[in-house]
């Protein structure tokens, strides 16, 4: 049913169904007069696929207005982010959804009870996995919709995006400096040590910020596992919300502590949350901590073609090549990696965010 798959790409979980209305969501034709219901098993896919972190949008020839107030009635238009209804091309639409969402055409299903609608996508985007309305009903038993783990964050991923949809508007109507912008979202941070159940997702955000990842190092779920109870070690969870709900996890760092050195081995922060300064503060309060436990900080940095915001991050915080002898209290770095350092001073707390932080100086 896919069309071809970029070389050497493993098959890839689904991240968007685009759904047809008419003979496929719900039964029936609307601009017939025909009283449309969506049938429950195709309800619980819906719902199903939500729970999952798979997005759903609709791409269907009708009148919006009515299509759209039926969808609300039927008590399901809230499971949609995205909704082409109108006269134009279904490759269109189907494109259109794929470019603001951001995702490869790849991850996107296209689901449509006319052989021809599907014909007419697959024609002009052969990646996009197109489905017949048969199948609605099966999807949830298909491989390509069962992601490998289902996290806090997945199950959320409709309302996170609903949230930030609402705030690109507001940014957007907001004409004001950036900074009163971002006083006007009651931004909150919170840095804690991570628990056993928060490890997958940290690990789900270091495989998707590789752009943020400083150490372009992977740490693997199994990896960090084995530090949690290691007393050196700080494996750190960074959250976020605004007045327009929560952004979930957005970082983690890995911090090991020592008396007279910190080693930061791993900082990535999510690019959803770049433009809320989240790497920087992160970075000063662990410089303010260090300081307060009157320790050197040392932070890998592994330069990736796509982490160079990172690097900017670090060098604006502080962080120098300089050669401190505190460096001979580390072990041997593996060549790829640099050592950028800091001897830390107090910093003030963060304009722009309230930060609740676990209080790391005094453990
Ligand atoms: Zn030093």
């Amino acid at each position: 049913m896919s069309g071809p798959l970029p070389p050497n790409e493993p098959v890839s979980t689904v991240k968007c169904v685009v759904w047809d209305l008419d003979n496929t969501l719900w039964k029936g034709t609307l601009l017939e007069g025909d009283d449309v219901v969506v049938d429950d098993l195709i309800r619980e896919t819906i719902v199903g696929l939500d729970s999952r972190g798979i997005l759903q949008a609709v791409s269907s020839k009708n009148d919006h207005d009515p299509a759209w107030q039926r969808l609300e009635e039927l008590g399901v238009a809230e499971y949609f982010v995205l909704a082409k209804i109108g006269w134009g091309p279904k490759s269109t639409s189907v494109r259109e959804i794929a470019d603001e969402l951001k995702f490869a055409h790849h991850t996107v299903a296209f689901i449509d009870d006319q052989p021809a609608e599907r014909a007419e996508v697959q024609f002009h985007l052969p990646q996009v996995r197109c489905y017949p309305a048969e199948s609605a009903t099966e999807l949830l038993t298909l491989p390509e919709f069962t992601p490998a783990t289902v996290t806090a964050d997945s199950r959320r991923r409709r309302q996170m995006y609903q949230a930030n949809v609402r705030r690109e508007s507001e940014q957007e109507s907001f004409g004001g400096p950036s900074e009163e912008f971002l006083l006007s979202l009651d931004l909150e941070m919170e840095i804690s040590r991570a628990t056993a159940s928060d490890l997958s997702r940290m690990e789900e955000l270091t495989l998707r910020t590789s752009q943020m990842n400083a150490t372009g190092v992977h740490y693997s779920d199994a990896d960090l596992r084995a530090l949690l109870d290691d007393a050196r070690h700080e494996i750190l969870a960074v959250t976020m919300s605004d007045r327009f709900g929560s952004h979930g996890a957005v970082g983690v760092a890995l911090v090991e502590t020592g008396p007279a050195v910190w080693h930061l081995k791993l900082l990535a922060t999510s690019c959803r949350v770049v433009s809320f300064g989240a790497g920087a503060t992160v970075l000063n309060w662990l410089v303010n901590e260090a300081a307060t436990a009157g320790a050197h900080l040392v932070a890998d940095f592994r330069p990736t073609t796509r982490n160079r915001i990172m690097e900017v991050a670090y060098r604006f915080a502080g962080f120098t090549d300089e050669l401190c002898t505190c460096l001979a209290e580390l072990p041997p770095d593996s060549g790829q990696t640099q050592r950028l350092h800091i001897t830390p001073a107090p910093r003030p707390a963060p304009g722009t965010l309230r930060l609740t932080a676990v209080p790391l100086a005094a453990a």
